[in-house]
C-alpha cells in the first residue's frame, strides 16, 4: 500500500489489528471498559479514519469476539484480511436486523436535508424502490422519518440518489439539489472545511451564503 487517496483508504478492509486497537481505545475511555447500560445495548461504529464513512457496526461482545479470534485464515499473522464488514444484502423486502442496526448507526437521524428527526422513529427507505429492482442492502437503505418517507414514496418529481457510503443527493421537482452526508462523514469533512452548515446539509453551489444561517437560506419545501 503506497497510495493514500481516499478511494484506496475506502477500499481497505477492517482488520483484526484495527479492532484490537479500537478495543484498547474504548477501554482507555473509562475504567473497566465502555459497556452497554443495563438493559440497553451499545453499538460501536467502526469508521474510516479519513472519510468518516461507517465501515461496520458491532456490539461490545462482537468486538471482543472478533478481536480475540482474528483472521481465521492467518491466526497469528498481521494480515490485512477483513474480519468484519457491512451486513450483506438480502433478497427480502424487509431489511435484516444487522442492516437495520448498521443504517441507524450510520444515519442517526432522518436523512432528508434539514430534518433532524431521530432515527429511532425513522423508517428504513429503499432509495431505489424495491419494486423497481432496488436492493435491500445498506448501500440502498437510508433512514427517513415518516413524513419524508411519504414524500419520497409518493410525491412526484423528487429524485433521491445515494452512493455506497450513504451520501444522499435529493433533487426537488424544480431542480434544486441538496447533498446530505451521514453525520460521521460530515464531521470528517468539517475537519478540513469548516463552512458546512449544521446537520450535514450542504448547499451544492458554493457562495450561496456562508453566514451560518443555513436554515433561513434553505428554500422551501425542505
Ligand atoms: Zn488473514
Ligand atoms: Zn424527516
Amino acid at each position: 500500500m503506497t497510495g493514500s487517496s481516499p478511494a484506496e483508504v475506502d477500499g481497505q478492509p477492517v482488520t483484526a489489528a484495527q479492532l484490537r486497537e479500537l478495543l484498547q481505545r474504548l477501554d482507555a475511555l473509562c475504567p473497566g471498559g465502555l459497556r452497554a447500560p443495563a438493559g440497553g445495548s451499545l453499538d460501536i461504529a467502526v469508521v474510516d479514519p479519513v472519510t468518516g464513512a461507517l465501515r461496520a457496526s458491532v456490539t461490545r461482545s462482537e468486538l471482543e469476539r472478533l478481536a480475540r479470534r482474528g483472521c481465521t485464515i492467518h491466526p497469528d499473522g498481521h494480515c490485512r484480511c477483513p474480519v468484519v464488514d457491512r451486513p450483506p444484502g438480502t433478497d427480502r423486502y424487509r431489511p435484516s436486523a444487522p442492516q437495520r442496526r448498521f443504517t441507524t448507526v450510520r444515519d442517526r437521524t432522518c436523512r432528508h436535508p434539514g430534518c433532524g428527526n431521530h432515527a429511532g422513529w425513522a423508517d428504513l427507505d429503499h432509495v431505489v424502490p424495491h419494486a423497481e429492482g432496488g436492493a435491500t442492502s445498506c448501500e440502498n437503505l437510508c433512514c427517513l422519518c415518516r413524513r419524508h418517507h411519504r414524500l419520497e414514496t409518493h410525491a412526484p418529481g423528487w429524485r433521491f440518489e445515494m452512493d455506497d457510503d450513504g451520501v444522499l443527493t435529493v433533487t426537488t421537482p424544480s431542480g434544486v439539489r441538496r447533498v446530505t452526508r451521514p453525520p460521521g462523514m460530515a464531521m470528517a469533512l468539517d475537519g478540513a472545511r469548516s463552512l458546512d452548515p449544521p446537520c450535514g446539509a450542504e448547499p451544492l453551489h458554493a457562495g450561496s451564503g456562508r453566514s451560518g444561517s443555513s436554515a433561513g437560506a434553505e428554500p422551501p419545501p425542505f
